[in-house]
């Protein structure tokens, strides 16, 4: 009870999050550039994107001049050299994951479609960054970059295309129907080839002038599939196609473009091998995505999450000042709160916050772990190109680093005291073992990042609309609420809608040093949970246990017929169980960005006023998540755990084994209490009936006892969670809101 007073005095939240709480929060703090990038991709965001919003350029689906005066605004701004390395004309060193991620995350806060704009440029150049050859690099990504002043050169303006018109390429992306065949090889000379794609909504046609596309092989001189690089002056055909008449993501171009041209070999991505009169591409088209994908979706993902946290203030200010001007003077709370008087509507923006703040922790997490990765993967890259190891015998290399891998997790763990502490430094100076252990997190963060974000995300923003009233779903809604909700189901849709991710997380999150890492996690969200027990986070452990227990249980149970439940074929229970660990891992981050907030924000001068005031709302956001994320795991896996086994019908001996209720009434006389405690723990007919009024016995949890403990403590978890709730909710009703518009009106 004490506690429980002290937190209501407790510092309340007084502003928004800014700048330098966001620095402390994402871990960026000592990356001065990239706090300029994210003033740079504001100004433009806030200026010319934002005027266009504004002035309706959403309402068609038309690439217009107004529209394409963004892409000299994102060179000038060094948008577009910021995904270049500065041999390229970039500025920015090393790794960029978490560069392109704010840049996405800010220009999608004022609009989504601008976002993709400027990033589908670098999606269109990633298969030559991330596989190209030395001089497919050193040629196309020089001429990306914006030409300096007097420089007179055209600028590479790229576009990715992958999909394809119906029955071929959409989901399933190995069903090509962009084809390539040799029609010129002169005796040691470069062979000529054709290339025809034709592409289905495909992002930046409007005004690329480099297609990379993936193609199959229509000639038995050139084995398999790859992805080809078509410029706009290759000779034959270079159809624009017609624009995509979509309702998302307005302000950048999509067209279905008819492609038709005759190239240099030279320009298969990665390059190729001749063998036996046979040209091999070094890289099939499938390999080149997957490289590409796995780093592009992350930024996708925040899309959302900017969203989701750019809902927060015009909702507040809707419903501050939903009365006003009407009944209620200056003061009194009808004037002063509105609608913010309701309960519903502050616990509804509640839980749309805390999703947006754990989409953009898990997306951010994401991006950073790519960031450390990027330098592993290639000194990986070069020790297997040293012992001369590709393919299918790099990847049982690296399979072999796995024992190590989990060695080096079974020693951290162990006291420093007592254990190996030799062995332990041995394994990790290994670089194939870091890379192990972080790729074996990417694997799941990337796709669990791009589902729940976007996915889970969409339905938040309904929740967002729905807080405007009718005002939610009109062309007028401050926010454009409404535009970002649909919005947020391209996000959803494009590079891989859920079911690929779902598809993926299946996989890759029964990996043993994954499952190492997470049992990790356990453990560590246990102990924080003793320390910080108002985070939530011993409900997370709870939760995390319980989906560990299902899963494990689920690769060997059958289902009443006697099929397995875990396999590919049976995405009902794959995908549930991929559903339910991104719950986990997002409210997990977000747990771990409040401590890193609570660590690290006293260091800032700037934050010291506020800051306990938003760690105690973070506290309580984070609390609210991780009940919330509980509910939806302890929901699908308890389908999944007993939805597939059969419910006992009533059969003679069924039917015989119940109590008869005037049995029960004469036995009464002799045994007091039997009435009662056989109706308890037994089922029990009544006069004239066969068997008691229910689908059948009440069914009996053997071999199940562990899990039912389980997901009974589970809902003990949940206690306190709904006083965090209010508590964020009344925070809701205090907080300052921002004159400064993030639309000009
Ligand atoms: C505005 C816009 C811009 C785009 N930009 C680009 C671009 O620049 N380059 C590019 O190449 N593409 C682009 N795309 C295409 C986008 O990536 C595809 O639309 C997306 O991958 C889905 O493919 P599809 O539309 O053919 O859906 P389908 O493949 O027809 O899928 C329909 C539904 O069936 C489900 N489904 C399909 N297969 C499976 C399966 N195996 N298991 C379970 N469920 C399944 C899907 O999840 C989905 O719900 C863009 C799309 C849009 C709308």
């Amino acid at each position: 009870m004490a506690a429980a007073t002290d937190l209501k005095r407790a510092p309340m939240l007084q502003t928004l999050p800014g700048d330098d709480l966001r620095q402390v929060l994402w871990r960026f703090t000592d990356r001065y550039d990239l706090a300029m990038l994210v003033q740079a991709a504001r100004t433009v965001a806030r200026g010319p994107v934002a005027r266009l919003v504004a002035h309706g350029a959403r309402n068609s689906h038309e690439w217009t001049p107004e529209k394409a005066s963004l892409l000299p605004a994102f060179d000038e701004s060094g948008l577009t050299a910021a995904f270049l390395d500065p041999q390229h004309g970039g500025f920015i060193e090393g790794p960029k994951n978490l560069a392109l991620a704010l840049i996405a995350f800010e220009l999608s806060w004022v609009d989504a479609g601008a976002a993709t704009s400027s990033l589908a440029g670098n999606l269109g150049l990633s298969p030559i960054h991330e596989r190209g050859t030395p001089e497919q690099r050193d040629h196309y990504l020089p001429l990306a970059a914006p030409p300096k002043a007097g420089e007179s050169r055209q600028q590479v303006r790229a576009a990715f295309a992958l999909t394809e018109p119906i029955p071929f390429v959409g989901v399933e992306t190995g069903m090509l129907g962009g084809k390539v065949r040799v029609v010129e090889w002169n005796e040691g000379q470069e062979p000529v080839l054709q290339v025809e794609k034709r592409g289905r909504f495909i992002t930046n046609m409007g005004f690329a002038n480099v297609v990379t596309a993936a193609v199959e092989s229509d000639d038995p001189r050139l084995k398999g599939t790859c992805m080809i690089i078509l410029e706009e002056g290759d000779p034959g055909t270079w159809d624009r196609g017609a624009p995509t008449r979509k309702l998302v993501h307005q302000l950048s171009s999509t067209r279905d473009p008819v492609l038709n041209v005759r190239l240099p070999a030279n320009r298969i991505i990665g390059g190729y091998t001749v063998k036996d009169g046979l040209i091999i591409p070094r890289y099939t088209h499938g390999e080149i995505i997957e490289a590409v994908f796995r780093r592009t979706r992350v930024t996708v993902g925040l899309m959302t999450s900017a969203k989701l946290l750019s809902a927060i203030e015009p909702v507040i200010m809707y419903a501050r000042r939903r009365f006003r001007g009407g009944e209620g003077a200056p003061g009194t709370p009808r004037y002063e709160l509105g609608l913010q008087q309701k309960q519903d509507v502050l616990h509804r923006l509640v839980d749309v916050w805390a999703t947006g703040e754990a989409s953009a922790s898990l997306g951010f997490a994401a991006a950073r772990l790519f960031d450390e990765l990027d330098p592993l993967e290639r000194r990986k890259d070069q020790i297997f190109a040293g012992r001369n190891l590709a393919g299918r015998a790099a990847f049982k290399a690296l399979a072999a680093t796995q024992p190590e891998a989990l060695e080096l997790l079974k020693l951290s763990a162990q006291p420093a005291e007592s254990r190996d502490q030799k062995r332990l430094e041995t394994l990790k100076a290994n670089p194939l073992v870091q890379f192990a252990l972080l790729d074996s997190q990417a694997n799941v963060l990337c796709p669990a990042c791009k589902l729940w974000n976007t996915g889970h995300g969409a339905n938040m923003m309904r929740e967002a609309v729905s807080l405007m009233g009718g005002y939610g779903v009109t062309e007028d809604c401050p926010g454009f609420l409404g535009q970002k909700w649909m919005d947020a189901q391209l996000e959803a849709t494009y590079e891989g809608p859920e079911a690929v991710q779902r598809l993926q997380l299946s996989l890759t999150m029964t990996n043993e040093l994954f499952l190492a890492q997470y049992r990790q996690w356990v453990a560590e969200l246990a102990r924080i949970a003793s320390r910080r027990p108002g985070t939530g986070a011993c409900t997370l452990a709870t939760a995390m246990t319980l989906w560990l227990w299902t899963l494990n249980h689920l690769q060997t149970a059958a289902d009443a017929d006697g099929a397995r439940l875990y396999h590919k074929s049976r995405q009902s229970v794959t995908f549930p169980l991929a559903d339910a660990l991104c719950w986990l891992l997002a409210a997990r981050q977000f747990i771990l960005d409040l401590l890193e907030l609570e660590g690290k924000g006293p260091v800032n001068p700037a934050l010291a006023d506020g800051l306990p005031g938003f760690v105690n709302f973070f506290t309580d956001l984070c609390h609210v998540q991780s009940a919330r994320a509980a509910g939806e795991v302890g929901r699908i896996c308890a389908e999944l755990v007993h939805g597939y086994n059969r419910h006992p019908a009533w059969d003679e001996a069924s039917c015989n084994a119940c109590y008869s209720a005037e049995e029960l009434e004469s036995l009464e006389g002799i045994i007091p209490g039997i009435e009662g405690s056989a109706r308890a723990c037994a089922d029990v007919t009544e006069a004239n009936e066969a068997h008691p009024l229910k689908a059948g016995p009440c069914v009996k949890f053997t071999g199940l006892e562990a899990f039912v403990r389980l997901r009974a403590r589970l809902d003990g978890c949940l206690t306190g969670a709904r006083l965090a709730k209010d508590r964020a909710a009344e925070a809701l009703t205090k907080v300052m809101i921002p004159e400064a518009l993030d639309y000009p009106a």
